[in-house]
């Protein structure tokens, strides 16, 4: 077994610090959780590599920058209720329920759901709750949010989720016409009907499938 502190540590100053990533709740979160129980056993060396990772049902863990720096540009606050789309493994959910006050986490894949509330439950992550379910149809029930993220890319920024937004929220999700190549979206609800937009990067992001994402590849009904 390798030293994984000092491995995260290292992450954190390479990959996050030095690229210019400034919040600090981020930066503790990210040298808090460890990575390493999010990734699949056999490629647990390789948790604090600049890279996403496999974890199974074609689906990866994020590059730790890329949570980083959509985290940073949520803006979150302790004491926030935060809304993140596409659970996965549960690192994303985990470093914002490190710094938020709440966090309702969906993923459409219930399996991947089970492992990631497990994993949650057995790291001590008592402010997450893990969903089944599509995401770009948001959570409703426990809405308003003071951020949103989502770990998957869509054609555009679905209404339910501007909708759910708390005034001041921010959102942060990867948006663009192809199935693999996004540009990271941000936006900020101003008023009830008010929202700035901007984009932050050119990103590469899994499809986000769904209602008011991309079809099920293979046509299957969705499972909710
Ligand atoms: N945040 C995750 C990254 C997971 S990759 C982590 O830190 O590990 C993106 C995830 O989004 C995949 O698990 C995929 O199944 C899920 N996903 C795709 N479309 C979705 C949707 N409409 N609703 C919820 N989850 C979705």
């Amino acid at each position: 077994m390798g030293d994984f502190n000092e491995a995260r540590a290292w992450m954190v100053e390479r990959q996050i610090v030095r690229r210019g990533v400034r919040d600090e709740y981020v930066i503790a979160a990210m040298r808090r959780v460890p990575r390493e129980a999010f990734v699949p056993a056999d490629l647990r060396d390789f948790a604090y590599d600049d890279t996403p990772l496999p974890i199974g049902g074609e689906q990866s863990i994020s590059q730790p920058f890329i949570v980083a720096r959509m985290l940073a540009a949520a803006e979150l606050q302790p004491g926030n209720h935060v809304l993140d789309i596409g659970t996965g493994s549960g690192y994303a959910a985990a470093i914002a329920a490190e710094i938020a006050g709440r966090v309702d986490s969906i993923e459409r894949d219930p399996s991947l759901a089970e492992d990631a509330r497990e994993r949650l439950q057995r790291l001590g992550y008592e402010n997450v709750e893990v969903h089944v379910g599509d995401g770009t149809v948001g959570f409703a029930a426990h809405a308003p949010y003071d951020a949103i993220i989502a770990a998957a890319g869509g054609p555009h920024v679905p209404q339910a989720l501007r909708a759910q937004l708390a005034p001041g929220g921010r959102l942060v999700m990867p948006v663009g016409s192809s199935l693999s190549h996004q540009r990271l979206v941000k936006i900020v609800r101003r008023g009830e009907h008010d929202y700035d937009e901007q984009a932050l990067a050119e990103v590469r992001f899994v499809p986000l499938v769904g209602d008011d994402g991309w079809p099920q590849p293979g046509g299957a009904p969705p499972l909710n």
